[in-house]
């Protein structure tokens, strides 16, 4: 069956939920073993001390380690991605951070590329690099001999034991390709050493683009956006094969940052629904990507559904090889610069103002000054995200009225008249 078919049931049962149809949340710390003999049993997994025995599950010890809306939400998850397991945090970026923490180590290079989400950026360049880890960045314009050449000219002693990676690119939609990114690790691993692709999956994810099919090692999720889809949680995941994800799961129990029951409950709920969402959400993108083409104050619009073989070979190769979808982000540059931007933005009136992506409502956003703030200029520069860009999300309202709340924004703005230069 689909993954949204199984969404409302798969992993419950309800025999051992007194016949609740729906999952309860299980606001308990700890569970009550049958008897010693079953606690020391399942001590045994927790620890590795032991192989499990042929189906045998991790049995219930310990929230910090496991809880059943967090397994039944993850034994989900892994289906949209065709995943073999899911592990669930309080945030995406715990979701990452764990991620590069349990694989890193002090010597060994990570090599990301550009423009990254803002914290995954600054856990890279501030954080990571305390710790003797060194980096390596690119983006969508260069090539893999580019690559090697970054890397042989950082002249680094350890080899590159991570490939990290966020595509579509917040906030233009730039891609980078997911088969070449995988042909590098194949390329940088020994016999001993496998280095790791690491998909941010965030922007497709996980109806549009499964980058496990496409040579990932894992994927992260910032699940407070289409997963929970409703603004109102902050979660993250990370899905990939048994073996790494108990590696992943082995360091989550130590850092602590598992989503509590409460997350996990309301994870589940959504994805009942994430298939009807996000469809919607990409119908809608689409009409108003194309409202934004035809309208004269609206210089250049950043959608992925634009992308042609004649304008953009190299760009629409990699968008037919690897995203099901368009999505449903939208960025543009506005004639003008900050000034029309900003008078864009407090002149919108159903769509909100505010940053994150992929919930039901729409919402509006202006990168350079807000969600990339922190981006040096060159780095900004480089990837066209400039004082005239505004970025919007676009949720599940009627299409007509986000296209009409759009228009008279637009309509707010006064183009600045250059004509006196011409
Ligand atoms: C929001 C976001 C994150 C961080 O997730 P949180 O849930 O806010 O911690 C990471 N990557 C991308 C692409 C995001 O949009």
């Amino acid at each position: 069956m689909k993954p949204e078919s199984l969404m409302m049931s798969y992993g419950y049962k309800p025999e051992l939920s007194e016949g609740a149809l729906k999952c309860p949340i299980f606001l308990t710390s700890t569970f009550v073993f049958k008897n010693a003999e079953e606690g020391k049993s399942f001590f045994e997994v927790a620890y590795g001390l032991r192989e499990k025995k042929e189906g045998e599950e991790l049995g219930l010890i310990y929230s910090r380690l496991n809880n059943p809306d967090l397994e039944i939400l993850e034994n989900r998850l892994t289906l949209w991605d065709n995943a073999e397991d899911a592990a669930v945090f309080e945030s995406g970026m715990s979701a990452i951070s764990t991620s590069m923490l349990t694989f890193l180590n002090p010597g060994d290079t990570l090599l990301y590329s550009n423009p990254l989400y803002g914290g995954s950026h600054h856990f890279i360049n501030h954080v990571l690099t305390r710790f003797g880890i060194n980096i390596i960045d690119f983006n969508s314009t260069e090539s893999k001999e580019d690559i090697y050449q970054k890397i042989e000219d950082a002249n680094l002693s350890g080899t590159v034991k991570m490939v990290y990676v966020e595509t579509p690119g917040n906030p233009t939609n730039s891609l980078i390709d997911l088969k070449m990114c995988a042909e590098l690790c194949s390329e940088f691993s020994t016999e001993e050493r496998k280095s790791l692709l690491v998909v941010d999956n965030t922007y497709l994810g996980p109806l549009w683009q499964n980058p496990l099919n496409i040579g990932a090692d894992l994927i992260v999720y910032s699940a407070t956006k289409y997963i929970g889809g409703h603004s109102d949680v902050i979660a993250g995941a990370v899905l990939g094969s048994k073996e790494l994800m108990a590696q992943i799961k082995g360091m989550r129990t130590f850092l602590g940052n598992m989503a509590g029951p409460w997350t996990g409950w309301l994870l589940m709920r959504s994805l009942e629904t994430l298939k009807m969402r996000m469809e919607t959400q990409a119908f809608n993108a689409e009409r108003v990507a194309a409202f934004l083409n035809e309208h004269p104050k609206v210089e250049k619009v950043y959608y992925l559904g634009d992308l042609t073989p004649e304008k953009d070979p190299e760009a629409y190769r990699i968008y037919k090889s690897q995203c099901k979808s368009p999505g449903a982000m939208i960025s543009f540059d506005i004639k003008g610069g900050e000034k029309e931007a900003f008078k864009f933005l407090n002149s919108l009136k159903l769509i909100k103002l505010a940053v994150s992506l992929g919930s039901t409502e729409s919402l509006a956003e202006h990168p350079f000054t807000m969600t990339h703030a922190d981006v040096s200029s060159d780095v900004k520069n480089s990837v066209s995200i400039t004082e005239k860009l505004v970025r919007i999300s676009i949720g599940v309202e009627n299409p007509d009225d986000i296209i009409s709340d759009i228009n008279q924004a637009l309509e707010k703005v006064k183009v600045p008249d250059f004509s006196f230069l011409q």
